[in-house]
């Protein structure tokens, strides 16, 4: 009987929990991990699967996703991703809300193979539609909201608001502050979405506290976090130093190169990479999460600190235990990665370009042990067209 079931053998392992980045073999047993070590025998397993050239990663974590296809406006279906991009736990941010929870775990986050948690929306709609969710201050119902934590806790890990001026449409900010009292009563992290004012920046930053989470937080529109001199505001800096979790989000609106090379510059990077996949996101410029984590890549990160971005760090942020590391005991969820190097194009969502050398290709996808087989995404939903302003114009990445 040999002593491991597989091995993945000769790669170049970085697992940002442990601070290893270092040629290693990782040995699974039972779909945990069993060994990390310079060398194992590959006589000691039944499968050894070659990681020569390539990095071993845990698998990713993918702070914000929009994976409840067909209830929502914005889902797309996790598992044909999760095959072809290494992220192996999604965190969907709010497509479900308390009225459209139950068929979120039943039809959605139960049948994946990929692991699945999500963020209660504030509103008991979720996002059935584009926007317009917080606009009846009736659906944002803490009592509703409370109970159905209680009843999931296994599967929420938070809540989420999108606050800007279409989500509220007139109810100002009086549905984040039933945010801030959804999430305090259950003791869970708060996501904000920021895109538009009002409500304003100071109006959003008054509810949030260290331990939430900042999405969009590299975004270029009204509401972004850096001034008309490019300076970080002292609010944001301030409560980012206090533990408030920048998380990127890139979406089809909400990624800028420009705000991102200002806070790179300033020292400040970002604590998660995650992507806003979606309906849209999904046909470029974010695409998904190894082109996302490339733009940082090319803007100068390390890839050990990318990876710690959509690994560790991520998880750390919904008090994930044993999510997103590679130590012994955890869950087998594994990627492998090489990072191709070439004449590769990156755009923001304002269809600004940068050149980048470097782009980060996934080759294996693991969860639990077993390689998630690839398979073809479901078609886009007829109503999912880019913003007029993207429409025709994403180039891709790769030359053609
Ligand atoms: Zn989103």
């Amino acid at each position: 009987m040999p002593l491991y079931d597989t091995i993945i053998a000769g790669g170049h392992v970085i697992d940002p929990a442990s601070g290893l980045s270092a040629p290693a073999d990782v040995a699974i047993k039972d779909g945990v991990i069993a060994a990390v070590q310079p060398s194992l025998n590959s006589a000691d397993a039944t499968n050894v699967i070659s990681a020569a050239g390539q990095y071993v990663t845990p698998g990713l974590v993918d702070l914000h996703t929009h994976i409840y296809w067909g209830v929502t406006y914005w889902g797309i279906e996790p598992d044909p991703v999760a095959a072809r991009s290494g992220v192996t736990t999604w965190l969907d941010v709010g497509s479900a809300g308390g009225y459209t929870w139950p068929g979120f775990r039943r039809w959605i986050a139960e049948p994946a193979k990929s692991k699945v948690f999500a963020l209660l929306n504030m509103s008991s709609i979720g996002l059935v539609a584009p926007t317009w969710e917080l606009s009846n201050i009736d659906y944002c119902d803490v009592d509703l909201g409370v109970m159905i934590v209680e009843k999931n806790r296994d599967l929420i890990v938070g809540i989420k608001a999108r606050i800007d001026p279409n989500t509220t449409r007139g109810t100002g900010i009086e549905p984040l502050k039933r945010a801030r009292e959804l999430a305090d009563r259950v003791g869970l992290p708060l996501m904000v979405h920021i895109g538009g004012a009002p409500p304003t920046l100071a109006e959003i930053l008054a509810e949030m506290q260290p331990g939430d989470i900042l999405t969009h937080c590299f975004t270029g529109q009204p509401n972004k976090i850096i001034d008309a001199q490019g300076v970080v505001f002292p609010s944001v800096k301030d409560l980012h130093d206090r533990g408030l979790i920048l998380d990127i989000g890139h979406g089809a609106g909400s990624f800028s190169f420009e705000t991102a090379e200002k806070m790179l510059a300033q020292g400040i990077l970002p604590d998660v990479i995650s992507t806003d996949i979606h309906q849209l996101a999904i046909q470029g410029p974010a695409f998904d999460m190894p082109v996302t984590l490339s733009k940082f890549l090319n803007l100068g990160m390390t890839l050990e600190q990318v990876i710690a971005c959509a690994t560790v760090n991520a998880a750390k942020a919904i008090h994930l235990k044993g999510i997103g590391t590679l130590a012994v005991g955890a869950p087998a969820d594994i990627a492998t990665f090489v990072v191709d190097e070439g004449d590769f194009t990156f755009q923001d969502v304002h269809m600004n370009v940068r050149k980048g050398r470097k782009l980060l290709v996934n080759k294996m996808t693991m969860v639990d042990g077993a390689v998630l087989p690839q398979a073809e995404d479901l078609p886009l939903q007829p109503w999912s067209a880019l913003p007029e302003h993207q429409r025709g114009k994403v180039i891709p990445v790769r030359p053609v």
